[in-house]
């Protein structure tokens, strides 16, 4: 008889981005001629770089002739990408990974997900909260038991290592800049992990998603920085808001030769075997057009044209920030990450704060509960938009923090703070 991976019904269904459509669009239809501002999306609105474009044509063009048309690819993907990876990503920071360690994918969203697929289902799992919720779901659709990290305001969302009584979690998600909260590790920080791995034999699970966005000199933009980190910890990255790839469809995951786990058998098995393994199985690799537009962020025009688009969303970062201290609210993240998270005011929770923007300022953002319990009282803006919505954002909730029926006490002078850079 048929049966289902029952896992699949533990699901919590995802109402977050449902529910946010549904209230927008009851209020639009109310509402016809308000013009809202969206500043909860999670997609890039810039177009491709020139060079990207380029490469892109140049790639379409080797399809129509027989001699320069390519068919299947290698699953691990092109070497052309992952040496310019290789180079450009860690060779250029000091960082030993070879272009055999490095996978070439269709986004970070499917490698984060489909990684898991080489590990053991009664391994436990440890992710912070609030959290990017791909790691979550598809943990539980695999029926492993998934422990958090709450990160708080108080513990300057910096999450706690699971203390030294309780069992350690095999595998550890890290996320940083971290998708909500923007915010980051300092270097000894993220030691602490890569140091609680090695000894409890966990793995660690390393998203940098937003390393692109981190400016300031402290932050770390590889967990391979840190030593030890080759033999505990995988790292993901992705092209998508590095590059504007979320239509395009690249990214990349790093599994280093010194991953080496025991099998029930008595062998070690490399990590990176097995996952080329299942690679070569069940993908068939990213399209050429796109690993070759990926080669071009790596040129010095494309580095150079990528930049000034991560410099513009920065710039949209630094602006919201500034306004919504300058008005009294207090603002995390924006500074090494396109993400701010809000504390809302008088401690309303997360759904109250969205629909107050909503309706009266007309602004649409993200309630942070629905990354996680540790994310109520919050919501989430990104520096995604295009800047005169910024600033026309920034004036509205300016506005209708001003209102007499709004109860809003700004922080005051020394108390208005950011701690983006932790
Ligand atoms: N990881 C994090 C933390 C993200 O926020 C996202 C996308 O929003 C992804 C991974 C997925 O990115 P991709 O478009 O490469 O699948």
């Amino acid at each position: 008889m048929l049966t289902l991976n029952e896992n699949f019904l533990h699901l919590q269904q995802n109402y977050l981005f449902a529910d946010i459509a549904h209230r927008v669009s009851d209020f639009q239809q109310a509402n016809p001629d308000v013009r809202l501002i969206r500043l909860g999306i999670g997609d890039v609105t810039q177009p491709l770089a020139p060079a990207v474009i380029a490469a892109l044509h140049r790639a379409v063009d080797e399809q129509a002739s027989a001699e320069t048309f390519r068919g299947y690819g290698p699953e691990q993907g092109y070497l052309f990408l992952r040496q310019a990876i290789v180079e450009g990503d860690y060779a250029s920071r000091g960082l030993d990974i070879s272009p055999e360690e490095v996978f070439i994918n269709d986004g970070a969203k499917s490698d984060t997900g489909n990684f898991t697929d080489i590990l053991g289902r009664e391994n436990t799992v440890l992710v912070t909260d609030p959290v990017y919720p791909v790691y979550v779901d598809s943990n539980t659709m695999s029926g492993r038991s998934i422990t958090y990290a709450p990160c708080t305001e108080e513990g300057g969302f910096v999450p706690a290592l699971p203390p030294a009584d309780a069992p350690a979690p095999a595998l550890i998600y890290l996320c940083y800049p971290n998708n909500p909260t923007g915010t980051t590790l300092t270097a000894s920080q993220l030691q602490e992990w890569v140091d609680y791995a090695l000894a409890h034999g966990s793995l660690l699970l390393y998203d940098s998603a937003y390393e692109a966005y981190i400016s300031s000199p402290s932050v770390p933009h590889s967990i391979y920085e840190l030593p030890g980190a080759r033999r505990c910890a995988v790292e993901f990255r992705s092209f998508s808001k590095t590059a504007g790839f979320t239509g395009l469809r690249c990214g990349y995951t790093v599994v280093p030769h010194d991953i080496v786990v025991p099998s029930s058998g008595g062998t070690s098995v490399r990590l990176s075997d097995l996952w080329r393994r299942r690679q070569s199985t069940k993908f068939n690799g990213t399209p050429y057009i796109v690993q070759r537009a990926a080669e071009s962020i790596y040129t010095p025009e494309g580095r150079a044209q990528v930049r000034a688009t991560i410099a513009y969303y920065m710039e949209n970062a630094r602006i919201m920030r500034e306004s919504l201290i300058r008005l009294g609210l207090h603002v995390y993240g924006g500074k090494d990450a396109p993400y701010l998270w809000v504390p809302a005011p008088q401690g309303m929770d997360s759904w109250t704060f969205f629909g107050h923007l909503l309706h009266e300022a007309h602004v649409v953002t993200t309630p942070g509960v629905g990354f996680g319990p540790s994310g109520e009282g919050f919501i989430r803006l990104t520096a995604f938009g295009h800047r005169e919505d910024c600033l026309e954002a920034m004036e509205r909730i300016g506005k209708w923090l001003a209102c007499p029926s709004v109860p809003f006490q700004p922080a005051g002078e020394g108390k208005a703070s950011s701690m983006g850079g932790i």
